[in-house]
Order: structure tokens, then sequence, then C-alpha cells
């Protein structure tokens, strides 16, 4: 946010200091623009939301009555393409925490050099105390709520915590009833594929996670055979990237959580039998044959080398931070894990922390993936989805490491700067 006191431009979350973007831009962006100099009315500007959506939506409960939900979409920048993000339901969610995440999404889909915006929405309500249908009548009068301040060439919502493909399809299928021309299909990515859904999209944000960690693993010459590694959350995001890292790499998975229980074993975890277990047992993880049930927060104290938050912000705070004792990467699979206190110290540790802006950026790569087939017509195989992701993924990897290096800062800020960088260049160029 913009602090007004020192003129300066800082990423904040839950009003903490992330980051500084004086810095990134002395380092950074003020000698690449051609020698134009950004000023604080750019940072200022940045660091301003372009629209916020306020939404009271009347659902209609199946016993017949009315219940008031608030909703927000927000549209953080559009310099670079559509605005683009998902949408959570999730009974804690707020403006400011949607503006945040809105942020994020712009230097996100920046870094990996997709041509899109960022965008964010929020419902606040627990879907786990609704029925299917009242999330399905919820989902329609959101989108008519939204009207035309959506759609494939405006503003492309896709999933985020507690909204799966079935979503999305409802809200394809209410844009369409009012917006036929064009592709409608576009409008939303995280579809299922019978619905105009790509290939690997489920699995994709699991699969950044798991290729950012192979990468690190390189760049700081460790064997992934040789890490134990402690999952929080068992979502769509963990459970993916959890497999992909035992299965492709071989590293042992010791621990694993969700929204309300934990399991440990130092002899790795049989993911699968822990999925059944879960979907099984109404998404609870307690009383697992196959491991050691532990207090939820617990895995987050786990001796381990690979920690990889995978729920919501701000889980790894100081005491995580000063608990840890071997860790050697931290993988933000979730957006803005790390608060910035905590950041510091594992910093000051030496961990590698590879940020959720690089980190989590498969999955709005294979929405981008997804958005191109839509508007082609034209549907891409499971091989060729992984093999652009990976070589997307790569690539973003490897720009981080190299600026990281040459100016000897931490990934995070590396990526930032490089984000920041094209988002300036492209309002620079645009008229600003
Ligand atoms: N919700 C995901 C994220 O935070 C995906 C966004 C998208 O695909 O647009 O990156």
């Amino acid at each position: 946010m913009f602090d007004e006191r020192s003129g300066d431009w800082r990423y904040t979350l839950g009003g903490k200091t992330c980051f500084d973007a004086k810095s990134a831009f002395a380092i950074n962006i003020k000698q690449n623009l051609h020698g134009r100099e950004i000023n604080d009315k750019l940072l200022s500007y940045l660091n301003t939301c372009k629209r916020e959506i306020l939404m009271e939506i009347p659902l209609r409960l199946d016993d017949g009555s009315l219940l008031p939900v608030h909703a927000y979409r927000v549209q953080h920048n559009n310099a670079r393409g559509p605005f683009k993000g998902g949408i959570r339901y999730h009974d804690k969610v707020n403006l400011q925490e949607v503006r945040e995440m809105a942020n994020l999404m712009t230097w996100k889909t920046a870094l990996v050099d997709i041509p899109y915006g960022g965008a964010k929405g929020g419902v606040a309500i627990d879907p786990k105390k609704l029925s299917f249908h009242e999330i399905r009548r919820l989902t329609k009068a959101l989108v008519s709520h939204l009207g035309n301040n959506i759609g494939p060439h405006i503003d492309i919502p896709a999933p985020d915590v507690n909204t799966n493909p079935q979503v999305m399809a409802w809200i394809f299928d209410e844009f369409s009833k009012t917006h036929s021309e064009g592709s409608p299909l576009a409008v939303v990515t995280g579809k299922p594929t019978e619905v105009g859904g790509s290939q690997g999209r489920l699995e994709a944000t699991g699969r950044g996670v798991a290729i950012c960690y192979r990468e690190a693993c390189k760049y700081k010459g460790l064997d992934p055979k040789e890490l134990r590694v402690a999952v929080q959350g068992f979502g769509n995001v963990g459970y993916h990237t959890a497999k992909i890292i035992h299965e492709e790499l071989g590293s042992k998975i010791i621990g694993v959580s969700n929204a309300v229980s934990a399991v440990h074993n130092e002899n790795g975890i049989d993911l699968k039998a822990l999925k059944d277990y879960s979907d099984t047992h109404n998404e609870s993880l307690d009383g697992f044959p196959g491991a050691e049930s532990i207090p939820r927060d617990d895995l987050l104290l786990l001796d381990c080398e690979v920690l990889v938050p995978a729920a919501l912000s701000k889980a790894v705070n100081t005491k995580v931070a000063n608990a840890a004792k071997s860790l050697k990467i931290l993988l933000e699979a979730a957006n803005a894990p790390t608060t910035p206190e905590a950041n510091a110290i594992l910093h000051e540790k030496g961990v590698c922390i590879i940020p959720s802006v690089l980190a989590n950026a498969g999955g709005v790569i294979v929405s981008y993936f997804e958005w191109v087939q839509n508007l082609q017509q034209f549907y891409w195989t499971y091989d060729k989805v992984v093999a652009e992701l990976e070589e997307r993924m790569v690539r973003a990897f490897k720009h981080v490491i190299e600026l990281a290096q040459e100016k000897d800062i931490g990934l995070r800020q590396a990526s930032y700067c490089l984000a920041l960088d094209r988002v300036a260049r492209a309002l620079i160029l645009r008229g600003f």
C-alpha cells in the first residue's frame, strides 16, 4: 500500500510490509525503462485497485428463507491484458484480503509473462454449510450481479479456495444465457473438460509447484530423494503437489494436514490411502491407520527439509520460522502464506523461499492455455499442456534466479522486480 508519510510504496499483507517496491525500482526498473523515471504517481496508481465491486447477494436457501451474502470482485490492474484471478468461497473473506490477492495476481501473471492483469473474487460464506443446490443458486446469482464486469476480454474468473470445476461450469452457464455471441466459454477457466476445460488444469498448480521444487533443488544442489516434505493443506493444490513431488521426484511426504486435522509418519505417508481415507471420513485425517495423528497446527512445526504451505495466507508466522531447524526450502503453494516477519527470519536462516507469485503460477498458466483453446476452439492433448507449462515455469524460474544472483537479492524480491518492471513498462507505453 502507498505510505503517505514516507511517500513510499510497499506491498503489505494484513497491514505489515512484505516488500518494499522503492528498492525494487531502484535496482531494476529505473535502469531499464529507457531512462524514463518512474515516479511516485505510478507507484501510487499500482497500489490502488482499478475497480472494486461490492455485492450483497440474496441467497434463497433450501428451506425457502433468504440469506444476504456479501461478495467482492476486485480488479487490480489490466495494463497487460484482461483482469484474471480466482473466486474463493470462505466465511472469513473480506474486502482487504481480496484486494491483496488481486494485487498478487497482477504480479503473478506478469512474472510468468501471460497476457493478463490481476483480479480476485471472494464470497463471504462457508460453502460446507450449504447444500449442492444452494451453492449452485449462489454462484448463478453472483454471475448475474457481476453482469458485464466479467467477460472473455474483460475479466476471467477461475477456481480458488473452496471453488472447483463444477462452480466454474455454473459460471459459464449463467454467463452464456446473456452473452451468446463471441466465445462465452472463455469467460471462466478451470472448467470440467466436458464443458470446455483444459486437460491438466486440475493438477496444474500442484505440477507448477513441483517444477519449482525440482528447479530449486538443482539450484541448491539438493537431491529431492533425500528430502522430507511436510504439506499443509490437502485440497486440490496440496494433494497434487504432494503426489507429484513423491511420485515423480522421489521425496518422502512425512506430514500432511487439512482444515481440521493432521498426520505424521517419519517413514512416509501413502497419499492415495490418505486421500481415500479423507474422502470416506468427512474430510478428516484423524484415525488414519498409516500415520500418527497430531494437532493440526503442529504440522508446520515438524522437523523437515521442505515445507509446503498450501492452505490460507499468513500460515507461516514467527513461531513457525523460529521453530525451523532443518528447513532448506519453503515452497509457497498457497497465495502469500508467509508473514513478513517470518520471511525475514527464514531468509536470515538461509532458507530458499520460493514466493507464491512464482511457485503457484502453474494454475493461472494452464488457465491461460484453457482460454486460448476456448477462443480458438482447438483443444490440446494432455502432453502438450504439460510440455508448455514446463517450458513457461522453467523460463520464469530461470529469470528470477538470474536476477537474484545478479543483484544479490532474495527470490521474492527478484520476482516482484521482474513483474513490476513488465507492468510499469506496459502502463508507460500505453500513455500513463
Ligand atoms: N486461483 C488461482 C491463483 O491464485 C488461479 C487463478 C486463475 O487461474 O485465474 O493463481
